[in-house]
């Protein structure tokens, strides 16, 4: 069967994301900063990039890259400090556009959304003739570019948006969708991180023809309940709605050390970029959260978390990271060390009914 073709409710999905967006806000209002390599975030022994502009990326630079990494790669390299109110607002500016055309819009971030625009086609009107539309309003009323992508479903409109970044629109149709992801490395795959891709390569399982080899049973009997949905999206198949009230639990960050950490300071320091890291996507997704928790994992695999919940939400990066380092000592130092830490913010006042975890990992 074609799938989507043969689907009984076949949908029309539009994923728009804006093209490099902090930094290129920053070169919005600052022609200082326009054709040069700009990466948005604190340039510091410890910082993070929020950001990078496509001159920077030529360079390798990409976000959640360590500062000190990309300054490397790139020696004219122009940090920038981020300033999410003025991202906040495009961000709304652009989610005021978005519901004109449906009201199932959901967010992914700031600077991304899905759009189920299948029962509100204007008469006469593709999903494709409504992205380019977007487009072309998005720019306009912000002087930004973004991309889209159109498709059958979520995965595949996500996949779409990505093929002719920047300012690029791509369509995935339902008989070409089970075709596209056959040549994909597994990585690509939303929904498949750095962690399970590694697992899937250490199985032999390189691209999206490599998954579709396997059973259902194989896979989920490796992969639990995600299984499935890898089971489906290789075969270009994805049921999940476009749901405008989804919402994130957690936000975490960690990271495996190349050596073990044998004392506080160490850990103290292993901390300081992951709560960079954990911080950031806090603010990009415009989360607030109030129970801190950190995990340890010592030099034997054995695995101890601890947490701590506030009566209000965690306020800064400093906050996060003072409650990691009070939390961290409980449990260490440890003869053992430790070879992984990781830190992790929950309790977001919103909702709580949406399986939805971010992880970034180091
Ligand atoms: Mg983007």
């Amino acid at each position: 069967m074609i799938p989507g073709a043969d689907d009984p409710s076949p949908r029309r999905i539009i994923h728009i994301d804006m093209d490099a967006f902090f930094a290129s806000v920053e070169q919005r209002d600052n022609p200082a900063l326009r054709g040069r390599p700009v990466a948005v975030g604190g340039s510091s022994q410890r910082g993070v990039v929020a950001a990078a502009s496509y001159e920077a990326r030529v360079f390798g630079v990409r976000s959640a890259m360590p500062s000190v990494t990309a300054a490397r790669l790139c020696p004219d390299l122009i940090f920038v400090k981020s300033r999410f109110e003025v991202y906040r607002a495009v961000s709304q500016q652009i989610r005021e556009i978005f519901a004109d055309y449906t009201p199932l819009v959901e967010p992914l971030s700031l600077d991304e959304a899905y759009l189920d625009v299948t029962d509100h086609l204007p008469d006469g009107m593709t999903a494709t003739a409504i992205a380019k539309q977007i487009r072309a309003r998005i720019r306009q009323v912000t002087g930004l570019t973004a991309s889209a992508g159109v498709s059958y479903n979520k995965f595949l409109a996500k996949l779409a948006s990505d093929q002719n970044k920047p300012d690029g629109l791509c369509v995935i149709t339902p008989d070409r969708g089970p075709e596209f992801v056959l040549k994909l490395p597994v990585g690509k795959f939303h929904g498949i991180g750095p962690a399970t891709a590694a697992k899937m390569q250490a199985m032999g399982l390189h691209t999206g023809a490599d998954l579709r080899a396997q059973s259902l049973e194989f896979l989920t009997r490796r992969f639990g309940k995600a299984g499935r949905y890898y089971w489906n999206i290789s075969r270009g198949v994805d049921f999940r709605r476009v749901s405008p009230d989804r919402i994130r639990k957690s936000v975490g960050a960690e990271n495996t050390f190349a050596a073990d950490l044998m004392t506080l300071d160490q850990a103290d320091q292993a901390l300081e970029p992951l709560a960079a890291k954990v911080w950031t996507a806090v603010a990009r997704h415009e989360l607030q959260g109030r129970t801190v928790t950190i995990k340890a994992k010592f030099s034997d695999f054995q695995q101890v978390t601890r947490a701590r919940s506030l009566g209000h939400p965690v306020a800064s990066e400093t906050e996060l990271l003072t409650i990691a380092r009070d939390l961290v000592r409980i449990v260490l130092p440890d003869p053992r060390g430790a070879r992984l830490l990781g830190i992790t913010l929950s309790g977001f006042d919103v909702p709580d009914d949406g399986p939805e975890q971010l992880d970034l990992f180091a």
